[in-house]
């Protein structure tokens, strides 16, 4: 079958999926934005995806990234990082992206301060927090309420940095966790943005990014504002390098 063709057969069945999960849980399915996840999948499925009428893509690496966005039409297509970002990394984020959905460091976020500054550019974020518990994974670690007022002080300061534009909270749950697990996490994230609210009331928390293939349905129902999608829409993907197994593990 034609790949745009196929491709939209799969968006029309997750839009559908989306839309029963919203009105189950009360919510209008025009709240849920779909980031349509394109790691490891190559340029052609890009052109057909934009052909099959995906507006935002999501990539875990920027070199990979970058070939894509340079070959792909620039107009009407939103391109958002979602994989942990090491610094020295950070300047092809600033310059190439539209989104920063995985800012989980003070650190980081000083680094691209400094480079948006540069380019004279304001980028929106979302702070990545892993309420999973699980050490080796990126994200604030957010997985047990004790912990919550030791974030606080990072968050403080990111936002005064006036070139990042926080926009909510965005996790990715353990890949162990089956989808009930998820949807805990999930929950846990929608109470960190209260307690969020209540302690930076006059920044914006709106945003809420979780759930992918294996659960944006419960996503949906616990408030996600965007869903991470891949293979439900693109199919399977290329594994990486070898040398690149530590990075597998967090995908
Ligand atoms: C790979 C990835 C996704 C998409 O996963 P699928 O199972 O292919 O839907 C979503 N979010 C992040 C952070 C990812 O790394």
């Amino acid at each position: 079958m034609d790949r745009s063709l196929e491709i939209k057969q799969n968006l029309e069945q997750v839009y559908e999926n989306i839309t029963s999960a919203a009105f189950r849980a009360g919510r209008k399915p025009d709240e849920v934005r779909l980031v349509v996840v394109s790691k490891g999948q190559p340029v052609e499925t890009i052109q057909a995806a934009i052909t099959a009428g995906v507006k935002i893509f999501g990539e875990n690496y920027p070199e990979e990234a970058i070939e894509k966005i340079q070959a792909a039409p620039a107009m009407d297509v939103a391109w958002h990082m979602i994989g942990h970002l090491q610094s020295r990394k950070a300047k092809l984020v600033c310059s190439h992206f539209d989104w920063m959905q995985s800012l989980d460091s003070l650190h980081l976020a000083e680094k691209m301060e400094r480079l948006l500054a540069e380019h004279n550019r304001t980028l929106p974020v979302l702070l990545e927090f892993n309420v999973g518990g699980e050490e080796t994974k990126s994200g604030w670690l957010a997985g047990e309420k004790i912990n919550w007022p030791q974030i606080l002080p990072d968050i403080g300061q990111i936002l005064e940095l006036p070139h990042l534009q926080v926009r909510g909270l965005m996790t990715m749950p353990p890949l162990t966790a089956n989808r009930e697990e998820a949807r805990g996490h999930f929950k846990k994230l929608v109470e960190l943005q209260k307690t969020l609210r209540v302690q930076f009331p006059q920044a914006n928390w709106d945003e809420l990014s979780m759930g992918t293939s294996s659960d944006y349905e419960a996503a949906v129902e616990e408030g996600a504002t965007f869903v991470r999608i891949g293979t439900s829409i693109l199919g399977p993907r290329q594994p990486r390098h070898l040398s690149q197994t530590a990075n597998l593990r967090q995908v």
